[in-house]
């Protein structure tokens, strides 16, 4: 167990500290209800008792992400757990991530932060629910015990370092991974296991290097909670390069109030690439209309933190 990892992201409390939830969308509602009330009591199941071994790391690796993409995910990739990919005070008895990610839909996100924009995000949050827990059902009957790590922001796992290990892209300005085609409009989550498995390596394309220079985040982050510059003192990245830390003291106010905001993933210079096949006929712009108003003030929690950090990654 790590000392030095995150605690859990404590949500309850940070709502509490804004005045309460006050984004109330039916769509979004429901897939919240489906995804407490339906998909987390689907997290555990039966393992079969016959156990099905594979030939060797390498071929259980390839079996199972691509079970993976067929269970729902748009990419999939594996690491090794470390202790400091864990939420501090959580625990996950296994060896290695399966991450899996799927793309949010360009097309709800021409305006942000809209209605459109946030039922988008919680619709993938669903719908990558149950993918993991459509692949952590195909584990179990192979013989093997796993845990689900849900998308939606309460899992053990911390699922950026995990994404960053399995080559999902580099830790973008804004603080979300982009990946070198997806961009960063995708989610993450994952199954861990102890089947042994062949890992993916963190990948270098040149993405962390570019927001050296680029600043459109920065730019239009309402809540001005994306720095200018690295924080060396919140350890580096995988590429070795000092992190930026966005400060969740100011961003948070603004997404919990304003359709979980989302503004800074639309506006990222990475949306250019290859979902642009996703535009399916659809009417869309290139860039994304940008609502601003006022951001409410920020708010520390008393015995939390000020900023989220992420754990040095080892390397
Ligand atoms: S979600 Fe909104 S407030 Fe938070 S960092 Fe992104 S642009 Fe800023
Ligand atoms: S908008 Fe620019 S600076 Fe911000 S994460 Fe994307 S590429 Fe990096």
């Amino acid at each position: 167990m790590s000392t030095t990892s995150p605690p859990a992201f404590s949500w309850d409390e940070w709502y509490a500290a804004v005045g309460g939830r006050s984004i109330r969308i039916e769509d979004v509602r429901e897939y919240l209800d489906r995804i407490y009330n339906d998909q987390y009591p689907r997290f555990g199941g039966e393992v079969a008792a016959e156990r099905r071994d594979f030939a060797s790391p390498d071929e259980a690796a390839t079996h199972l992400k691509a079970k993976a993409i067929e269970c729902g995910a748009d990419i999939s990739g594996i690491c090794r757990i470390e202790p400091t990919d864990v939420y501090r005070g959580r625990t996950v008895a296994h060896t290695y991530a399966i991450a899996v990610g799927q793309r949010m839909r360009w097309r709800e996100f021409q305006v942000v932060p809209s209605r459109e924009s946030a039922i988008e995000c919680l619709r993938v949050y669903f719908t990558l629910g149950e993918a993991v827990i459509r692949l952590a059902d195909y584990i179990r009957s192979l013989g093997h015990q796993c845990q689900v790590e849900h998308p939606i922001g309460d899992s053990d796992l911390l699922h950026i370092p995990i994404g960053l290990k399995a080559g999902f892209g580099e830790l973008g300005r804004h603080g979300s991974i982009i990946h070198p085609t997806l961009g960063p409009l995708f989610r993450m989550g994952s199954v861990a296991t102890s089947i042994p498995l062949a890992t993916d390596k963190p990948i270098d394309a040149g993405i962390a290097k570019f927001c050296d220079n680029c600043r459109a985040c920065r730019k239009y982050c309402p809540a001005d909670a994306i720095p200018d510059h690295r924080s060396p003192e919140a350890g580096a990245d995988h590429l070795g390069y000092d992190r930026y830390v966005v400060d969740t003291g100011r961003c948070f106010p603004y997404f919990a109030k304003h359709s979980y905001c989302s503004i800074c993933l639309p506006v990222c210079a990475y949306n250019h690439k290859e979902w642009a096949r996703d535009f399916e006929g659809f009417k869309t712009r290139l860039f994304p209309t940008v609502l601003m108003p006022e951001p409410p003030p920020a708010v520390d929690l008393s015995e939390g933190q000020p900023v989220h950090w992420y754990p040095k990654l080892k390397r």
